[in-house]
């Protein structure tokens, strides 16, 4: 076991306004589900019930529909009483089924069924994983489903990585999840690895982190699958794929292992893998940090999928003052929220309250060009170049390379003393297709 920390560059994140990572707490049912139709990438889930239909917990209420969509189900049982439809902070148009709470429960606190899975071939694991609509849960929401069909060009061996660096405090309901549902994530990195045709599982833990890392080894060493435990840094954005691939490409490098294509999964997806097959049971609620200098008693909570954000602050004892920013996701990367009534749904790991000192002001100044936004680019990039073209305040020279690359980390945007919007600036100039080369 080696450690490869990577990042010269990137930030040490900390933030002490986010849950502890003890335990999780649940949260109570809600009377109305909002249940969004998109809760992927791609296209909208085409609804198979309307208004007055009676649905159980798990039944299928939308179909995916194509690549990047996913199969989208009830998470609790009652009548559909209405759809709605609202404009999300970035402009797309969403729209839920509202379930009104009625009838008994099949599955929460009952006995369920086990479904022995080792002997189903991968084809048919991978229907099973569609079926129930699993997305990665960690962020991007891109359907499972097709992570393994791109698999199926791959022409070398394939690996499964199995996720765990907490570079980000804004992870702590992944983290808590990871200890508290072990068994179901080593058991869910067995069924991806057979579904998906793959000959190793490689464990890629950030350091402090590493007795977990030896508490998941041993109980998936006894499965006889080839296990490999790669130890890293904890700088943000240590996580993120691209650098994620980089140190695992130097380790296997420098141990002369095969480890070809690999898969990344997180613990939350793997948890999930292992309810659909084993347990036949789509994704009804998931753990979600809620915590921010706003919210009077942060904590991480499991979730039933469709609780409204408002309901789940509520829970959490309300506000201390008035939030300046409500948003999903980490915060250097999340997503703002702007309707109380905005559900939790597949991808919500975190949300979060802020108040306008923990933002650090709206004051912004010029460019004092002090450099620090290009000490910390992990890809080595030159923000404040980039800044600067796509709001046109400078001619700049051109030429062909990198802002492509740009991820949006967010990390130069923490670290600029003047709060110039550096990230967001590029990241939106990208998804408008004005790509710049600089
Ligand atoms: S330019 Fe992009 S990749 Fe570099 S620090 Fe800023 S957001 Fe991150
Ligand atoms: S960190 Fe901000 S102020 Fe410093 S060079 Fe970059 S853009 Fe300019």
């Amino acid at each position: 076991m080696k450690f490869f920390p990577l990042i010269p560059r990137g930030i040490r994140y900390t933030d002490s306004t986010v849950p502890p990572r003890d335990s999780s707490v649940t949260a109570f049912l809600p009377g109305l589900s909002v249940i969004p139709l998109i809760q992927h990438i791609g296209s909208k889930a085409n609804p198979v019930v309307t208004v007055g239909d009676r649905v159980g917990e798990g039944t299928l209420i939308g179909r995916g529909q194509g690549l990047g969509s996913a199969n989208i189900h009830a998470t609790v049982p009652g009548r559909v009483v209405r759809i709605v439809s609202w404009k999300m902070a970035e402009g797309l148009s969403n729209d839920a089924l509202v379930i009104k709470l009625d009838g008994s429960f099949e599955k929460l606190g009952r006995y369920e069924e086990v479904f022995p899975w080792d002997t189903i071939p991968p084809f048919e694991l991978q229907r099973i994983i569609a079926e129930y609509g699993i997305v990665e849960m960690e962020g991007s929401g891109r359907p499972v489903s097709d992570m393994f069909y791109s698999l199926r060009s791959a022409q070398d061996t394939v690996s499964l990585v199995v996720r765990c660096v907490f570079d980000d405090p804004w992870l702590a309901a992944d983290y808590v999840l990871l200890k508290e549902r072990l068994e179901a994530v080593a058991e869910g990195s067995l069924i991806a690895a057979r579904a998906g045709r793959m000959e190793r599982i490689v464990l890629v833990f950030s350091r402090r982190e590493k007795d977990i890392a030896h508490s998941l080894m041993e109980i998936l060493e006894k499965a006889g699958i080839p296990i490999t435990l790669i130890l890293t840094g904890s700088r943000y954005p240590q996580r993120n794929r691209r650098e994620l691939e980089i140190v695992i490409r130097r380790y296997a490098q420098k141990e002369k292992i095969e480890l070809g294509t690999f898969l990344a999964l997180g613990p939350a997806t793997l948890a999930a893998i292992h309810d659909a097959v084993k347990l036949r049971k789509p994704i009804l609620s998931r753990y979600v940090a809620v915590g921010g200098s706003a919210i009077k008693k942060p904590q991480v909570m499991k979730v039933q999928i469709g609780t409204r954000i408002g309901e789940i602050f509520a829970e959490c004892g309300g506000f201390v003052d008035k939030p300046r920013r409500i948003g999903s996701g980490s915060p250097l990367l999340g997503r703002t929220v702007v309707d109380m009534d905005e559900p939790v749904i597949k991808t919500s790991f975190a949300i979060f309250a802020f108040l306008s000192g923990q933002l650090g002001g709206t004051f912004r100044s010029k460019c004092i060009g002090c450099g620090e936004c290009r000490v910390v680019c992990p890809v080595g990039l030159d923000p404040e170049a980039l800044y600067k073209y796509v709001n046109c305040t400078e001619s700049l020279y051109v030429r062909p390379g990198k802002a492509a690359e740009c991820y949006g980390c967010g990390c130069c945007e923490v670290v600029c003393p003047s709060r110039l919007p550096l990230s967001t600036s590029i990241i939106r100039s990208a998804l408008k297709g004005n790509y710049v080369w600089i």
